[in-house]
């Protein structure tokens, strides 16, 4: 009799999981940079957590340099982390000078791969384990995700890891060459800008991206950002890593084009924020050279006393640019915590020449855990390029920017952390020892922490249960659940 009831619940079983529809599975696509990449992976776990199966999609050259993916989500088994090749070769930089090389090759050889691996992917017998995929979420400037999954007929929805303020800017690039403000040739980079909404008073040439001043047309830079402006609008949505109390009258003007917005950000905080509450764990760092001896050295220093270093994961300095930097740091009197990569000074090399800095004031690390550093009560300031990832993790932090922006949406953040927030100082276009010395001293001093803490506290509360980015992840994956409902 029992064995029969058995049978009888099995074949039930099958037949319902014949009826019901296969679980929503996302495919995330993030551009295939260090930045982007984690931010992008703290989005995975978010959907994790939410419920939705995830497949993670990555280069061989990233998968390479972050093996601890792997076992970080072995803890959820709707996680599946797969390759795709950049097309570049592995001793290929990789750098920002290199930016456009990655591109081409994205653009010539991973998007017809992609093509053939969604179409895989997507369809009902896909290799029999994984349910098929039926959502995208793909880079927006990688544009040609939003073209094949409007081919396949699949839900695409757009992600930015960049500022929200600066994808307001290039929406508006064509305004500017309407009102004849672009191109400029002349040097004077002081002029306002007056044509982007929501920047009037405050914008000038200097804070456009470094690609506006070439005054080239058909600079290959300004173009992949023009392209982007068709494709972004014709996703199911668009996530940003960002709140709406750190944006807000600029996320109301993305929504003109974009109306269907989620502002999840920052993405980091908002995944510790659900960890700790549903499983008391943190969040993990996925590349392999991670040094944390720095934070042992932090515990040995007294509160405040330490400026952090970092210009991210990509930026090359020339090594004159270092030594202006180092001796501006030594002169402040500030102790320092210093990442130079492996890869950090333009030709090659890190910083081992500044290695004997470790005795003295100054530590210098390949790589450092920075979302702990960050956190450290020693730490009082950070000296950055400007990454928008960076940037959000220092808000949260409360901790003073000293900015040094390189590229891309770099040169519109210090901007915006300078003029705007009143969060530190730009410094951009200035890099000689004794601007640094004393910014850095203005930075240590008191003078932002005010701003700093207000805005720390809003982040904070955007992610909490009800705060406005924890309402927008709701949304998000309930609208994943009804979209993929609808595509099958
Ligand atoms: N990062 C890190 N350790 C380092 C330097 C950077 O963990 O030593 C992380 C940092 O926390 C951030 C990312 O790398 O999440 C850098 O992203 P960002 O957008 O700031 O700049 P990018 O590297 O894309 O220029």
């Amino acid at each position: 009799m029992k064995a029969i009831e058995e049978e009888t619940d099995t074949e039930m079983e099958q037949k319902e999981s014949r009826l019901s529809p296969p679980p929503p599975h996302v495919l995330i696509f993030p551009l295939p940079l260090q930045g982007p990449v984690n931010s992008l992976l703290k989005l995975a776990e978010l959907l994790c957590i939410g419920g939705l199966h995830v497949t993670f999609l990555v280069t061989d050259h990233i998968n390479r340099r972050n093996s601890k993916i792997h076992s970080h989500f072995s803890r959820y088994p709707g996680f599946y982390l797969d390759t795709i090749s950049d097309g570049l070769p592995e001793d290929h930089p990789r750098t920002a000078d290199t930016f456009m090389e990655i591109f081409d090759s994205l653009e010539n050889t991973t998007k017809p791969l992609f093509k053939e691996m969604l179409r895989r992917k997507s369809t009902d017998d896909y290799e029999h384990v994984r349910p098929p995929v039926n959502c995208v979420i793909g880079d927006g400037i990688l544009g040609f995700t939003i073209e094949v999954a409007r081919e396949l007929g699949i839900p695409i929805i757009c992600t930015r890891t960049i500022s929200p303020c600066f994808l307001w800017l290039v929406f508006c690039l064509p305004k500017l060459f309407e009102a004849g403000e672009l191109p400029f040739d002349d040097d004077d980079l002081d002029v306002p800008i007056k044509s982007v909404p929501g920047m009037e008073g405050f914008l000038r040439r200097r804070d456009l991206p470094s690609f506006c001043r070439a005054g080239d047309l058909t600079d290959p830079n300004l173009r992949l950002y023009l392209s982007e402006i068709n494709l972004s609008p014709r996703a199911d949505g668009l996530i940003l890593n960002s709140f709406e109390e750190l944006e807000g009258p600029l996320l109301s003007h993305i929504r003109t084009l974009c109306p269907n917005l989620y502002t999840i950000g920052p993405l980091h905080a908002h995944l510790n924020y659900k960890l700790s509450t549903e499983t008391s764990s943190r969040s993990s760092n996925f590349r392999d050279e991670e040094d944390r001896s720095c934070l042992s050295w932090l515990n040995a220093q007294p509160e405040k006393s330490v400026i952090y270093v970092s210009f991210g994961s990509i930026v090359v300095l020339t090594i004159e640019q270092m030594t202006e930097f180092r001796q501006g740091l030594v002169n402040s009197g500030h102790r320092f915590l210093w990442v130079i990569r492996d890869d950090a000074i333009t030709g090659g090399g890190g910083g081992g020449w500044l290695r004997e800095e470790k005795s003295s004031r100054g530590y210098i690390v390949g790589w450092a855990p920075q979302e702990e550093v960050l956190s450290h009560p020693s730490v009082g300031g950070f000296l950055t390029h400007s990454g928008w990832n960076s940037t959000l993790e220092s808000i949260y932090e409360g901790k003073p920017m000293l900015c040094w922006p390189y590229f891309v949406d770099q040169q519109l953040n210090s901007r915006f952390v300078g003029e705007v927030w009143k969060l530190g100082l730009d410094m951009k276009d200035t890099r000689d020892r004794f601007q640094v010395e004393k910014m850095v001293r203005e930075i240590m001093s008191d003078k932002f922490n005010r701003c700093s803490d207000q805005m720390a506290r809003l982040a904070r509360q955007s992610i909490e249960e009800d705060g406005s980015s924890s309402r927008d992840l709701n949304r998000l994956i309930q609208d994943i659940k009804a979209m993929t409902i609808n595509h099958n």
